[in-house]
């Protein structure tokens, strides 16, 4: 076959996830939360399955949904939105960020990621014909450098793609870094697709949203994901918000590859909204006593542990334990220790020389935490 993607081969979440399965192991590689979600939610669903719309949805998403998501946008960020024309919900971030470049990467052009970088962004970037260049983050905070990324802009440069919160490091942005891209971009035609998937999982102060930037979000789509919000990944219900003309053609795909999201999930999720707009969110304090459980039980081991500002991934340096390379380590890890984690390397195109970090998922029971924690200090 003549393949469109000759590079690409099964993401690391779906080869971790099976070797822990395999061997027994403790699964912190793969994010995704080990507890139940919010009963409530669960009996919305139920009732909406059994008794409510099991049809198409319309297809830019449930009025009462785009209405809800408008809501929180509004109360978070301060933005005001037209829900029927600027809210589209798709079926998890990951549909509404194949979409948006399906939509707006032409052949030929070029789309700046920032390595490392969630492994969905290449191969969408790659199917549209566009190319991707991409500007290293360097450990331990991994803030981009703004005159290196000033450097890599042309007038070829269609789409950035920003990820703050930051999957796979914890990273988080600041207002100044929002400010340095719009600069930089301003003068040129360049979109921005911002991934927030991660949005309400932040340790510091405020969160960092383009939805609060006025000048960037004319010229950017955001995407976020119910499934990381409300501990339910596996219902794949995420939406990206962009100004009228951005949101039209992002539509032109989602019509197609998709037409709607499943609706009786909507109709949950638009009805929790409403029902519960003071707690809905509160992610902030729950993820950090879990990032402070797991860092506090793995203090004592030969890890070095990085910051770690949000997102429910917290990065490991082993290179006090070991010289194998991070996927070697990691299949070891699963094997020996049974802990199942993520290596880094795979989301560079060139990691860098000698790195040597493993991602481990902070969002499981502390009981599942702090066993996989006594294991490592093992090492
Ligand atoms: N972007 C990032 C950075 C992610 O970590 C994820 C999580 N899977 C996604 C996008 C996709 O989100 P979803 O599961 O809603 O498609
Ligand atoms: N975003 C999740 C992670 O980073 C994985 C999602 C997936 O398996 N596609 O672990």
């Amino acid at each position: 076959i003549a393949s469109k993607l000759p590079a690409t081969g099964t993401t690391i979440f779906t080869r971790m996830s099976a070797l822990a399965a395999q061997f027994g192991a403790l699964n912190l590689s793969q994010g995704f939360p080990d507890f139940p979600p919010d009963q409530r939610l669960l009996q919305r669903a139920a009732d909406a399955v059994l008794h409510g719309n099991n049809q198409y949805a319309p297809m830019a998403g449930l009025p009462a949904l785009q209405e809800a998501i408008a809501q929180v946008v509004s109360r978070h960020y301060g933005r005001i939105l037209s829900a029927a024309q600027e809210v589209t919900v798709t079926s998890g971030a990951s549909e509404a960020i194949f979409d948006a470049i399906a939509a707006l990467v032409h052949p030929g052009d070029e789309v700046i990621l920032f390595d490392p970088a969630y492994d969905l962004y290449e191969p969408a970037v790659l199917l549209a014909g566009g190319r991707c260049k991409r500007l290293t983050l360097h450990a331990p905070d991994f803030r981009p450098d703004w005159q290196a990324f000033a450097a890599l802009l042309s007038p070829k440069t269609r789409l950035v793609l920003i990820n703050s919160p930051h999957n796979p490091t914890g990273a988080c942005w600041q207002p100044a870094d929002l400010d340095a891209l719009w600069q930089a971009i301003a003068p040129l035609d360049t979109l921005v697709l911002s991934d927030e998937v991660y949005e309400f999982i932040h340790f510091g102060e405020q969160a960092l949203s383009v939805n609060s930037h006025p000048a960037l979000r004319e010229r950017s789509l955001v995407v976020s994901s119910f499934g990381k919000s409300f501990h339910l990944t596996g219902w794949k219900l995420g939406y990206a918000i962009a100004p009228p003309a951005l949101t039209a053609e992002l539509r032109k795909v989602h019509q197609y590859v998709t037409f709607c999201t499943t609706h009786p999930l909507q109709t949950a999720i638009a009805g929790h909204l409403e029902a519960l707009p003071e707690e809905t969110f509160a992610l902030a304090d729950f993820y950090r006593a879990k990032r402070d459980r797991l860092r506090q039980a793995l203090a004592g081991s030969r890890f070095r542990l990085l910051p770690c500002q949000g997102t429910y991934f917290q990065l490991l340096d082993y290179s006090a334990i070991s010289d194998e390379d991070d996927l070697a380590f990691c299949e070891r890890l699963v094997k020996e220790v049974g802990v199942a984690a993520i290596p880094i390397s795979v989301f560079y195109e060139t990691p860098p020389a000698g790195q040597r970090l493993i991602r481990l998922c902070f969002a499981k029971e502390d009981a599942t935490l702090l066993e996989a924690a006594r294991r490592l200090c093992q090492l």
